[in-house]
């Protein structure tokens, strides 16, 4: 049988677009691209990137403050002005998005600017009607923002919407405790929104290590965010043009703007995948081997669709393996273990590789090699704020278990620990190499005792 591509890839975001130009630019496959929407996907369109670009425009206030701690008695960050943020925000978004088009392109791509559905293991059928086919299928559609199934939810935004502001809100709401609650509560109130973010849990950041997760929480308030632990919303009602959400103590409060960040589903709904019998798991993602293949030998998935570990250098990297392999004749597969992340909140960040220390715990014996301290920069400016070093040690093998660093850069600093941590390097390897004075990070190579270890020794 003939068909009219080698591969069609559904889904023009990091991963699908990776697998694309690698298949079509190194491999010669004839690929075939369908995109629903804008060229780029969540990460570059609605995700990582606009959302890094709005921390950094968040932190003048607190730079200004640290700046008047070091004698500059005129330091103010003035008046923040959201419509020539938007507009620059909106003209790089724009300039990336041509650019993951030109490359696909320029590498044989042919995209399609419209949503495609599965019509069978080797059709696929775009809006417009037209059928193509295909030898491989890759579906690379990611996910999109859940919320939680309470009334009046209709009113309230999710995390899309904050790119798309036409001004400000003066009051908003945050319901969640992940990711993206706690950087885009860091980012309202750094902007001077008054922010207020209710979660469930008694402290943010559910499955981080839990030192580094008490250290988020207590930020969140110093930076003046109005955390409200262990309350959820029960219903939204709209009054006067605000919005009223009723919390399950029994308050009420008005906001301007409420923003669901209470997770993301795997985006399959309405993609035909009843008509190939590709596998879906519980949670409505497409279940894949280790080769990212689905139940459907013709048809593959990669990135935030299947569920495995939901971030963007991991889908390129599945993608990339997925081209290498089937196209490339380099049998590749990714190791989804360890995975080092970054949550971009200010001043302090949370960068994190490999086991916590509750899970190292439950591994088996741990020392806990852990310095929490002022550091330098910011002690002199006058401020409380604490930095977290910590290191999760095999006592019996010496090898580094997991990394948590909570302090300014700390997703520079752990991309940097990665590359030693991911080689399964021992704790004498950080202790052999030299300290960089002075710098915060250089707690990490002189840590001389534990902290605390598991077992403890008088047990
Ligand atoms: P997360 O899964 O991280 O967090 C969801 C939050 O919503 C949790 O605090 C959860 O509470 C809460 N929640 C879920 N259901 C309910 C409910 N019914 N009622 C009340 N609260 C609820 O999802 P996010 O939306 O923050 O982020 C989505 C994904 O995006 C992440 O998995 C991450 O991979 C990615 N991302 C990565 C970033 C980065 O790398 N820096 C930045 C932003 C996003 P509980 O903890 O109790 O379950």
């Amino acid at each position: 049988m003939t068909f009219d591509y080698d591969l069609f890839v559904i889904g023009g975001g990091s991963g699908g677009v990776r697998a694309a130009r690698i298949a079509a630019g190194e491999h010669g496959a004839r690929v075939g691209l369908a995109e629903e929407s804008r060229m780029g996907g969540t990460c570059v369109i609605r995700g990582c990137v606009p959302k890094k670009l709005m921390i950094f425009a968040s932190q003048a206030t607190q730079m200004a403050e640290e700046m008047r701690g070091y004698g500059w008695s005129a330091a103010e960050s003035g008046h923040f002005d959201w419509h020539l943020f938007r507009e620059k925000l909106d003209e790089e978004l724009n300039r990336l998005e041509r650019a993951y088009g030109a490359n696909a392109e320029k590498a044989g791509v042919e995209i399609f600017h419209q949503r495609a559905r599965l019509v069978d293991h080797h059709t696929v059928e775009l809006a417009d009607g037209t059928r193509k086919t295909a030898k491989h299928i890759l579906i690379a559609v990611g996910g999109r923002p859940s919320k939680i199934g309470i009334p009046g939810e209709e009113l309230g935004l999710i995390s899309d919407d904050l790119f798309l502001l036409d001004e400000l809100p003066r009051r908003a709401l945050l319901i969640g405790g992940g990711f993206i609650a706690c950087e885009f509560a860091t980012i309202l109130n750094g902007l001077g929104v008054g922010t207020v973010q209710a979660y469930r849990g008694d402290a943010v950041l559910r499955g981080f290590d839990r030192e580094a997760r008490e250290m988020a929480t207590l930020q969140l308030q110093s930076i003046g965010v109005d955390l409200r632990l262990g309350v959820s919303p029960t219903r939204l009602e709209r009054d006067a043009g605000r919005i009223v959400a009723h919390f399950d103590d029994g308050n009420a409060d008005h906001f301007d703007a409420v923003f669901f960040a209470t997770g993301r589903d795997p985006y399959t709904s309405d993609l035909g995948l009843e008509n190939t019998g590709v596998r879906l798991r519980d949670n409505g993602a497409i279940e894949v081997d280790e080769w990212s293949q689905s139940s459907v030998p013709s048809i593959f998935a990669v990135g935030d669709v299947t569920d495995r570990v939901n971030l963007t250098p991991v889908a390129i990297r599945e993608g990339h393996a997925f081209a290498d392999t089937v196209f490339g004749a380099k049998a590749r597969k990714v190791s989804h273990e360890p995975v080092a992340s970054a949550v971009y909140l200010r001043p302090c960040e949370l960068g994190t590789i490999g086991l916590t220390e509750e899970q190292a715990r439950k591994r088996g014996p741990v020392d806990v090699y852990s310095a929490v301290f002022r550091p330098m920069r910011s002690m002199f400016a006058g401020s409380d704020a604490r930095t977290m070093m910590k290191l999760l040690v095999d006592p019996e093998s010496d090898k580094v278990l997991g990394c948590h660093i909570f302090g300014p850069e700390a997703g520079e600093m752990i991309q940097l620990v990665g590359i030693p941590i991911t080689m399964g390097c021992t704790k004498a390897d950080f202790d052999a190499t030299m300290a960089v004075h002075p710098t915060a990070a250089e707690e990490l190579v002189t840590m001389r005792h534990p902290a605390r270890r598991y077992p403890a020794d008088d047990n």
